[in-house]
């Protein structure tokens, strides 16, 4: 049976654009159009909203506008810094085995092309430990990067006393923050990171648009070349719509942070508490007390994930098994499984994600479906005993 109202909760994977977020896409493909190398006023009109929408990203996460740069999201801004940094042959990197796979794939081609690569393992919480990366750096390490929130588990990483570590190490330290911009309160500089990627898409910004904080003095050679733009560190005629996006985005949400994230923690425990109540043998992965306000992780004792997925989507109501990025794969996800997890517990864990577009409602209503399917799934197959 399938449904025609659709309830969203995959917001980790992408969020729906607010509708302030069209309109300045939209004037920026009409009104505000414009080449901000252009000397003319069409170019003044574009350089401003270029300006305007830097000093908004700055004011959300810090630092100075002029230490931000438009990229096309966070693997670009994940690659330039981890190809870059570590273009020396005899680099050595520290990251983590649970992150996403715009770094874990370079990785894989970095440790081809000779850098040594030592990947920190997690605990079952999915937490970091600051005392592993203190005693896994050496002189020769170049640069660590480590995530700050867990796109599967939500789980925050101790990022400023991982930074902190860095600096009296004299390490350069990046963190991809796609997950916790927008949930999080974040200060570049109160961090104390060197670099910091983000995209837009994950607090209701458009996709394919997001950027990267270099700490002033640091230097990071250029991924690209050509003209001068974006201080000629990333040259290319710029994305004005997406920039023009990603500002009003990032306006909104530091207007708005404090609220949003209270809203949401609301919706995601309501929905938490639902589901433990209602159906029986559901576990929450990663750990409780440092997680972002939005996600769950739950782990649907014995259940096909694959399969409770796909009844979700026909019943309007879409979430997913493991990061977006890979959840094509019929693989279990890799977060579990480094945190631990035994294959058949992975295969049974289900992400759900909110956003500050979803309601009470969407909430009841899942937790009412969802307790349907898994009592239907368990009495009648697609379980998966035999992979244990
Ligand atoms: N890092 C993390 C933690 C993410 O969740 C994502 C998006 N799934 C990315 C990087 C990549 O973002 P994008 O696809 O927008 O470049």
């Amino acid at each position: 049976m399938s449904s025609s109202r659709e309830i969203y909760l995959d917001n980790n994977a992408t969020t729906p654009p607010l509708p302030e977020v069209m309109a300045a896409v939209t004037e920026a493909m009409s009104c505000s159009f414009g080449n901000p190398s252009s000397s003319h006023r069409s170019g003044e009109r574009a350089r401003q909203l270029l300006r305007r929408s830097r000093e908004a990203v700055a004011e959300l996460l810090g630092g100075e506008p002029g230490s931000w740069m438009f990229t096309s999201g966070a693997t670009e801004a994940n690659n330039w810094v981890l190809q870059r940094i570590c273009m020396r042959s005899n680099s050595r990197l520290l990251t983590t085995e649970i992150e996403h796979s715009s770094i874990k794939s370079l990785c894989e081609v970095l440790e081809d092309q000779g850098t040594s690569v030592c990947r920190l393992p997690t605990n079952r919480s999915g937490l970091i430990d600051s005392d592993w990366l203190a005693e896994a750096i050496t002189p020769d390490t170049t640069l660590v990067s480590i995530h700050w929130v867990n796109n599967e588990t939500g789980v925050i990483q101790p990022v400023k006393e991982l930074a902190r570590i860095c600096r009296d190490r004299g390490v350069l330290f990046h963190t991809d923050a796609s997950q916790a911009v927008g949930k999080l309160i974040v200060d570049v500089e109160d961090l104390g990171c060197d670099f910091l990627s983000f995209s837009a898409h994950k607090f209701h910004g458009p996709q394919g648009i997001g950027g990267l904080y270099v700490r002033p003095g640091v230097k990071l050679p250029p991924m690209i070349f050509g003209g001068g733009q974006e201080s000629g560190q990333r040259p290319g005629t710029e994305n004005l719509p997406g920039i023009a996006g990603v500002g009003a985005a990032a306006e909104l949400r530091h207007r708005q942070l404090k609220r949003a994230v209270t809203a949401l923690a609301e919706l995601r425990d309501i929905f938490e508490t639902g589901v433990l109540q209602q159906i029986p043998n559901v576990f929450i992965n990663g750990d409780r007390e440092n997680r972002v306000c939005n996600t769950t992780n739950l782990r649907f004792e014995g259940i096909d994930g694959q399969a409770l997925v796909a009844r979700l989507d026909q019943r309007g109501i879409r979430c997913s098994q493991s990061s977006a990025c890979t959840n094509r794969r019929p693989e279990p996800s890799y977060v579990l499984r480094c945190m631990g997890f035994s294959e058949a517990e992975a295969y049974a864990s289900v992400r759900f994600s909110f956003s500050v577009m979803n309601s009470r409602q969407d909430v009841k209503e899942t937790v009412q479906i969802l307790a349907e399917i898994v009592s239907h799934l368990r009495r009648f197959g697609a379980t998966i005993k035999d992979l244990d």
